[in-house]
């Protein structure tokens, strides 16, 4: 069986013979298609010994080659949507369609990046004092790292590296074990945009790959995303080993419904961020909110269009959501499901046991509609991360943004009504970090920063945009004097002070 190598100096590493791997599936078929090596610490060491040696002369590079690499790769990306939006559904499951829409949306961010000879210049003040003049400039941090989920295989990281590259860092990418092969495809392209061997590097792993690069005293930098427990220990880590950290976890993301919404456009988007891409996004709306009257009138529709929903492989044209992850995932989600009724819940759409025709052992489950959820729930509680809908039923706009403002969670949130009192009231009530107003899923757009708040952000930094310009650079201030050999003032012993 192929064994998915890691990409070190511009060419794939074979691994050692005695490496450990992990198994790929296709969750469609739940079949093991592929083995992924999993780095030790000689990889990563590997790994960044080649970074190490590409920054000297990256760091070095003018804006303008810099940026000729990257419209290159975007020209690349954009050629090749096709064939990694198949790679991508292949190891993850969700439809060719929702892949290249990841590709797109990351794709952004190399626009983003190619733009960046306007967003790196620095300031310049003249005369600050007599003859003396301050600009400041910044320079890359170095080797820099980025640990991404599976949900996202070529999204997430294209938030950390256009970015890192562009500025001139040399970058190590661990992506997730369970669809690794996104991440190559990209390695392949950017060797062909023209990028340096060892400016971008790919290693696959577990936790023991995670912990040689968050100790690692050859990176100077860790970018993660992925689960909040994770998010925390990575920042803990990586901080308390002398790294810079940016890290986001997960997610649990309410849409308000009012009254005065139009109520299908509501539960047709609702519907569309709570089961799109499984439920497998840190952007998926997991809970509605339906205030005073609207839950009798949005239900009906909530119900209709989740068993409108087509579930099948992804790579099946009219497909609307694809398999989970993995049989666990499966089981994860349909627990909390069967557990529901139990707690008080009422099934309205049960998802569990769904079989599709030819793909008996994929890991598909239905979309799930459940009411009458309350907030000590375990569907309200947990981050299912799955197909699975909580309706909770509260009397006012305040009620539902304190509830949001109870969930330990902040990444993203929905308003859906006619009303900009409301929805006015609701952005600047709600404790999250980014909002939709009658829009489901408040997309990253790549020169705004991403990133939620409280256990959906742990440390401070968001992602791309300004934000992660500043992230991969420090600044250097200047205090420059040119004095005319005929005016040299004597050294005072004081402290210099303005004149
Ligand atoms: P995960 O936390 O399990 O894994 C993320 C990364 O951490 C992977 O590369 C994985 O190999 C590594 N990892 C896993 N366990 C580890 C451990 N014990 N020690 C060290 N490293 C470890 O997350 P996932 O299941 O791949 O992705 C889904 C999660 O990511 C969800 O919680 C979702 O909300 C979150 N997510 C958040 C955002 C965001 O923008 N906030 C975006 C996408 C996904």
């Amino acid at each position: 069986m192929n064994t998915i190598p890691h990409w070190i100096n511009g060419a794939p590493a074979t691994p050692a013979a005695d490496t450990r791997t992990a198994p790929v599936y296709n969750p469609a078929t739940g079949a093991e298609q592929a083995r992924v090596a999993l780095a030790g610490h000689a990889d990563i060491n590997a790994a960044v010994t080649a970074a190490t040696a590409a920054f000297d002369s990256w760091s070095q590079s003018s804006i303008s080659q810099r940026t000729t690499v990257l419209f290159a790769f975007r020209q690349l990306l954009i050629e090749h949507e096709e064939e990694l939006g198949r790679i991508i559904s292949a190891e993850h499951g969700k439809t060719v369609d929702d892949a290249r829409g990841e590709i797109a949306r990351g794709r952004e961010v190399v626009e983003y990046a190619c733009g960046l000879g306007d967003v790196l210049k620095g300031g310049f003040s003249g005369q600050v004092s007599r003859g003396i003049d301050v600009h400041d400039f910044r320079e890359p941090l170095g080797v820099v790292a980025g640990i991404t989920p599976f949900n996202f295989p070529a999204m997430v990281p294209l938030w950390m590296h256009p970015i890192a590259i562009a500025t001139g860092n040399t970058f190590i990418l661990k992506p997730s074990e369970r669809d690794p092969s996104a991440a190559n495809f990209v390695a392949g392209l950017y060797q062909r945009a023209g990028l340096p061997d060892g400016v971008f590097n790919v290693v696959h792993g577990d936790k023991t790959a995670v912990d040689a690069l968050l100790t690692h005293s050859g990176i100077s930098s860790v970018s993660f995303v992925g689960s909040t427990p994770i998010a925390k220990y990575v920042h803990e880590t990586a901080t308390a080993n002398g790294k810079r950290v940016q890290a986001l976890g997960g997610a649990k993301n309410h849409a308000v419904v009012l009254p005065d919404a139009d109520l299908e456009f509501a539960g047709s988007h609702i519907t569309a961020g709570a089961y799109g891409s499984a439920g497998e996004r840190c952007m998926a709306l997991s809970v509605a909110v339906a205030v005073g009257d609207a839950a009798d009138r949005l239900l009906p529709v909530l119900q209709r269009k989740a068993e409108e929903v087509r579930v099948g492989p992804g790579d099946t044209p009219g497909t609307d959501m694809g398999p989970l992850i993995t049989a666990a995932a499966r089981e994860r989600v349909e627990s909390a499901v069967a557990a529901a009724p139990g707690q008080g819940a009422t099934v309205v759409v049960d998802g569990r046991g769904l079989k599709v025709d030819g793909y008996e052992n994929g890991f598909f489950t239905g979309p799930s509609l459940l009411d009458h959820v309350t907030t000590a729930m375990d569907a309200y509680q947990d981050e299912l991360f799955g197909p699975v809908l909580a309706v909770v039923r509260v009397e006012t706009l305040d009620e539902a943004i304190a509830l949001i403002n109870a969930n330990p969670y902040g990444n993203g949130t929905a308003v859906f009504t006619s009303s900009g009192e409301a929805a006015r009231r609701f952005q600047r009530g709600v404790k999250v970090g980014m909002i939709g107003v009658n829009v489901p899923v408040p997309v990253p757009m790549s020169y705004y920063s991403f990133g939620g708040w409280k256990d959906s952000l742990i440390g401070d930094s968001p992602i791309h945009g300004p934000e992660g310009v500043r992230f991969y650079t420090r600044p250097k201030v200047v205090t420059t004097r040119w004095p005319q050999p005929a005016q040299h003032e004597a050294a005072g012993f004081t402290f210099p002070t303005s004149n």
